[in-house]
């Protein structure tokens, strides 16, 4: 017997970020929505109840008397009631702002300050002395200090106003809040939904933190498309085994993070990566994956759907490119494809032109219905990377430049080659790090590496190398290393040092972490 096809999920123009994520509850209603992984086995919410519990937290919210625009900070990992928070909000124009759990006081402290948030919800722990502080679960909201009531002001809420403000890490260690709007994020949506990376039934494994946009992706991918979202706990990611048994028991059939998520399994538990029953498509994001880990992937999964996710808190994603099964062994830099549906991937010069030829290293300006509002309480910012539009000055419409390098290859699409400020002058010549660190990356013995540029002790640009070797690597001293990339780059390119570690620092994100391996060559130099 054939099965019946499961209705399809319709979505409305102009949806609000809540409406687009639960619009599988009109018609699928008792599919799964969210599984989460607890104490060994799947704990599933199914749409029906998702939009009772948002509902139950919109009434919630309704007592505190709170204005359209009024910030409400949800401190959270991932999860069914996290979601159901976050949804509420949503549906009464609260903006959302994710914070992890796991966020340092200071940092959990500077955001609170910029943001300001009528409200500061916690998951766990005590709900807090602060007026506006308190704790959500179980449909409920205590705040043992609730905020002075306003006189609501009766608006509905519009596709304009802002859906939510999550503050990026930012390379100037400053948090800037990158201020979301319902219509930018659904458009996203919208656009990923086109891709059609999941049908009805498939479950989504979500491993970055709630306060890292891309949770925000791996939600939208799996709702707005009537699948589940499966939160793996952040506290058991870094463990190969738990990870994979979270991956087995909530019978993920597609993974998203970033590429780090994979090096433990790769390294220690490859056969049982590679009996994952379920696992069918791969999603990554946020740096390049390595290639030898991406390769050893493919080995283990042949088949498996690899989809090279390209973007920034600024715009969400803004292009997804399937990496061809095997990767051909010539590829040095993985293709980021073109933008997706609705958003046009600009490649221009210094002078603002457009770059025409392949190969020439240009930077990525987005045209796009997906771009953020602007910083939070920071025009200054936000007139420096959204600007008119280089092509069409006279339009007055804005592009955000990402400050991304990319070229084109022989087929037109976009290979990322690093970021314009990290580029730097070494003895006054220009040297993009990331072209080093692939030279490295190239040596056989090499499994990880990462090159940081530091002020050396004449006050000079520096570039040192952190380099983990690969399991079965014969021997190989840093200064061998030094000279392989001699053999293929002028001196000036190559680093000074190469150091020989025995793994990468990663950030909160799980993105190598440049900042710590600098403090780190400060400190022995000091
Ligand atoms: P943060 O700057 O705090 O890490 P984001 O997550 O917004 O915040 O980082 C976006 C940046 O990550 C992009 O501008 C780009 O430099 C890099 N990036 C994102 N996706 C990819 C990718 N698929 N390949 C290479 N680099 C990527």
């Amino acid at each position: 017997m054939r099965a019946t096809p499961a209705p399809a999920v319709t979505h409305r123009p102009d949806e609000r970020f809540d409406e687009f994520l639960l619009a599988a509850a009109a018609t699928l209603p008792d599919q799964p929505a969210v599984v989460e992984y607890a104490d060994g086995a799947q704990r599933v919410t199914t749409f029906r109840r998702l939009r009772e519990a948002a509902e139950r937290y919109a009434a919630e919210l309704d007592r505190f008397g709170l204005r359209i625009g009024d910030r409400v900070m949800v401190v959270s990992d991932t999860s069914a009631e996290s979601v159901a928070l976050v949804l509420a909000c949503s549906s009464r124009g609260l903006p959302f702002v994710p914070v992890s759990p796991e966020t340092p006081a200071e940092r959990r402290e500077t955001i609170e300050r910029l943001a300001e948030p009528a409200l500061c919800l916690s998951a766990d722990g005590a709900p807090g002395a602060a007026v506006g502080h308190g704790r959500f679960g179980g449909g409920r909201i205590e705040v043992p200090r609730p905020p002075v009531r306003r006189k609501r002001l009766r608006r509905a809420v519009t596709p304009t106003d802002t859906a939510y403000i999550i503050f990026t890490s930012g390379t100037t260690g400053r948090p800037k809040g990158v201020v979301m709007s319902h219509r930018s994020v659904v458009a996203f949506y919208r656009g990923m939904l086109a891709e059609e990376f999941v049908s009805v039934g498939d479950r989504v494994a979500s491993t970055s933190p709630l306060q890292f946009d891309f949770s925000l992706l791996d939600i939208g991918m799996a709702l707005g498309g009537g699948a589940a979202v499966a939160p793996v706990p952040r506290a058991l990611l870094r463990w190969p085994t738990r990870f994979l048994k979270v991956l087995r028991v909530t019978r993920a059939t597609h993974v998203n993070g970033v590429p780090s998520i994979w090096r433990q399994s790769l390294r220690h538990i490859p056969g049982e990566l590679a009996d994952l029953p379920d696992l069918r498509g791969v999603l990554f994001c946020g740096e390049e994956f390595p290639l030898g880990e991406l390769r050893h992937l493919q080995r283990l999964r042949p088949g498996i759907r690899l989809i090279n996710c390209y973007g920034a808190t600024e715009s969400m994603a803004a292009s997804f490119a399937e990496v061809p099964d095997p990767l051909p062994d010539d590829v040095t830099h993985l293709s980021i494809g073109a933008g997706h549906q609705g958003t046009d991937i600009l490649l221009l010069d210094a002078e603002g032109a457009p770059v025409g030829r392949e190969g020439v290293v240009g930077e990525m300006y987005l045209r796009s219905p997906a771009l953020m509002t602007g910083y939070w309480g920071d025009a200054e910012a936000t007139d420096a990377v959204l600007v008119t539009d280089p092509l069409e000055p006279r339009s007055g419409q804005r592009v955000l430049r990402t400050g991304d390098l990319a070229y084109r290859d022989a087929a037109g699409t976009l290979r990322f080659c690093g970021r314009r400020d990290s580029q730097v002058q070494i003895r006054g010549n220009r040297v993009e790090p990331a072209e080093v660190q692939r030279r490295l990356l190239a040596h056989p013995d090499v499994g990880e590496a990462a090159v940081v540029v530091y002020e050396g002790p004449d006050g000079d640009a520096e570039l040192s190398a952190f380099v983990v070797l690969s399991d079965d690597a014969a021997g190989t001293a840093e200064s061998d290393l030094r000279a392989f990339c001699l053999r293929s780059m002028p001196a000036y390119m190559a680093p000074g040092v190469v150091r020989i570690v025995d793994s990468l620092p990663v950030n909160q994100h799980g993105k190598t972490d440049h900042r710590r391996l600098r403090d780190r060559l400060l400190t022995d130099a000091a």
